[in-house]
């Protein structure tokens, strides 16, 4: 089915996009701003031998907080343990891997926000002054005993900032907000991965996928890959403008990179409920998707493109929108 490869998260069978991942902040393409900041940051813990402070990252999926994190593990010259909010069940199961660190670790967790309550409340002291707190026995007989843990830097990432607790959120000293990338900056990205692959794709190629990539590399890199087949079935080879046009034409996506799901929201939004409001949980169901879906991958990008608003009452399309798909508007605002 063409939609999945249009959502950000990532594929089961993506492996082969490890290989095309970026090694150091000169490779990392865009987001000048957390990459100028991270230097500056990542010498001085150097020269100081002191782990990094706290790292948050923030952005919806597939911009590259996974591949930052291993960047400033490559950068830093340290070790990266790698687990995700509902990884790990059990304050045990933390206290294993906290226990393993070595001095200046990185320890990523992916999906933070879903770390559990009881899990998270181990994090707190481990992150604020290196400290382990473990239960031992049950019961009148349990008592508390607090271990000694090697200092070691924290990175968070999520796409849900709205649902990290205060107290979580307020333990990082550093936190990095990941944007969309430009057209311009998504064609290096397809260029560079071409080159690793082996693809030859042409400026104009690579700045049709770029395009409508949704501001995202995982897309990029995934359109690519498809352009590849296109490419090699259909033309000379070379991902040209016409096997880049055609890829996206196979897969339902039109020229402001939205998908047929991001149509279909928005048709529902106009053709059913008048344009909206309309809230998250009858625009799921109506959709016949997951909420978190919705929220997480699809809404990012159509608010950032301008094609709906969130309010209090619920989502509303815009006049954009209307345009985009061909409606006259409906109500006179
Ligand atoms: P996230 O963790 O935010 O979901 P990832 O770090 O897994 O995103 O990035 C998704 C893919 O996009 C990776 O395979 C990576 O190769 C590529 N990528 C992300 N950001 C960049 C970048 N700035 N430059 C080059 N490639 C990137």
């Amino acid at each position: 089915m063409p939609k999945e490869y249009l959502r950000p998260e990532p594929l089961e069978n993506e492996h082969s996009f490890r290989a095309l991942r970026p090694r150091s902040l000169d490779e990392f393409v865009g987001q000048d701003k957390v990459k100028e900041r991270l230097r500056i940051y990542i010498q001085a813990a150097r020269e100081r031998g002191e782990p990094l402070d706290h790292v948050l990252l923030l952005s919806p999926p597939g911009l590259g907080k996974t591949t930052l994190a291993y960047i400033i593990a490559q950068e830093l010259g340290v070790r990266i343990q790698v687990s995700s909010g509902p990884a790990i069940e059990r304050p045990g199961d933390l206290a294993a891997i906290l226990t393993h660190l070595e001095k200046g670790d990185i320890f990523f967790i992916d999906e933070i926000h879903r770390l559990r309550r009881q899990v998270e409340e181990v994090l707190y002291p481990a992150m604020e002054e290196w400290k382990l707190d473990i239960v031992i026995g049950e019961g009148p007989h349990a008592r508390s005993i607090r271990l000694d843990l090697a200092p070691f830097t924290l990175i968070g990432a999520t796409t849900r900032e709205g649902l990290l607790t205060a107290p979580l959120r307020d333990r990082f000293e550093v936190i990095f907000r990941l944007e969309y990338y430009s057209p311009e900056e998504l064609a290096e990205i397809i260029r560079r991965a071409g080159e690793r692959l082996g693809i030859e794709v042409s400026p104009e190629g690579a700045m049709e996928l770029a395009s409508r990539s949704r501001g995202t590399p995982r897309i990029a890199l995934r359109l690519l890959k498809r352009a590849r087949d296109v490419a090699q079935v259909e033309g000379k080879g070379i991902v040209d403008l016409k096997v880049a046009r055609r890829t996206l034409e196979l897969l339902g996506i039109d020229d402001e990179g939205l998908d047929p799901l991001d149509r279909k929201i928005l048709e529902i939004i106009i053709d059913r409920f008048d344009g909206g409001p309309v809230g998250l949980e009858t625009l799921s169901a109506a959709l016949g998707e997951d909420k978190d879906t919705v929220m997480e991958f699809y809404e990012p990008y159509l608010i950032a493109k301008g094609f709906l608003r969130r309010t209090p009452q619920g989502r509303v399309a815009t006049e954009k929108a209307y345009q985009h798909l061909g409606k006259p508007a409906a109500k006179l605002f």
